[in-house]
């Protein structure tokens, strides 16, 4: 039989230390959860794995991700968890990442939390997403990224975040910035 943990050695895989210098536990970060309300006074975005890609962008958008997007990793298509490293990527000092794939009893494998607030992480997302399907249709023929370029010019992020929030009615139990 293997060892007991023993509580305190090493570091705690559920302790998440953020940005701000705060801390939070995994067993206080529940699935539906998408933002919390930090003792810094601060409100910070809070994504897990099984969140969709849904939960930022329309299906058939996460659809062309899948599709077109290519992994580096063992994962066969893009998921929440690459989405999370573009951002971390982009803002390597803002976001906290706790990997508690061991832990069988808080039903997610992945945890972030960012320094911003889920209405800010939703903006990056969407500007990263863009970004990455740019590139992505550069690859492909000049018809194709030409007209995709012109439909970015005319692209408004925060607006597309407005109508996105609002559409997924966020004031719902699951699926609430809490
Ligand atoms: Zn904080």
């Amino acid at each position: 039989m293997a060892d007991p943990r023993v509580p305190g050695e090493g570091v705690d895989p559920g302790r998440i230390d953020l940005p701000c210098g705060e801390t939070v536990h995994v067993r206080d970060v529940d699935l539906g959860m998408r933002e919390l309300r930090c003792d810094c006074g601060g409100t910070h975005a809070v994504v897990l794995d099984p969140h969709p890609l849904s939960r930022f962008v329309p299906e058939d958008v996460a659809d062309v991700l899948r599709e077109t997007i290519e992994t580096e990793d063992d994962f066969p298509e893009f998921t929440t968890a690459h989405l999370m490293g573009v951002v971390i990527e982009e803002f390597p000092e803002e976001v906290a990442v706790a990997d508690v794939a061991e832990d069988g009893s808080v039903g997610y494998a992945m945890a972030w939390v960012t320094d911003f607030d889920a209405r800010r992480l939703h903006e990056v997302v969407v500007e990263l997403l863009v970004e990455l399907m740019d590139h992505a249709v550069s690859h492909a023929d000049e018809t194709t990224a030409a007209e995709f370029e012109r439909q970015m010019l005319e692209f408004d992020v925060e607006a597309f975040v407005d109508a996105y929030r609002r559409e997924r009615d966020f004031d719902s139990e699951f699926d609430a910035p809490v």
